[in-house]
């Protein structure tokens, strides 16, 4: 964990990020389904501070804490299967139809 991660999981753009995704999920783990306890999980920090959906993933505390745990995560192409039909931008989830978030 370096200090710039701490930043930007801290800061209004990463929460505006997060709430959004969550929102185009149904509020809901993208893995198992679940409803609560919802947190975004990273694929990738190659553009941390500036993520595109492709490069998260919503999971529940439960989902999450596999997602971390060499043993138990999803491979890589399992996850590429949910975030591949994410779309490609943050705007493009808020043109799309499906997003009904009220996210500001
Ligand atoms: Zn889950
Ligand atoms: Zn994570």
């Amino acid at each position: 964990m370096t200090d710039y991660y701490l930043q930007v999981l801290d800061s209004p753009s990463w929460k505006v990020r997060a709430h959004i995704l969550k929102g185009w999920a149904g509020a809901k783990c993208e893995w198992c389904g679940s409803g609560t306890g919802l947190d975004v999980h990273h694929l990738s920090y190659h553009r941390l501070g500036a993520e595109t959906p492709r490069e998260l993933v919503v999971l529940c505390r439960g989902c999450h804490e596999a997602a971390h745990d060499p043993v138990r995560q999803p491979s890589r192409i399992q996850f590429l299967e949910i975030t591949d039909r994410h779309p490609e931008t943050f705007q493009d989830i808020l043109e799309a139809e499906r997003f009904e978030g009220t996210y500001l």
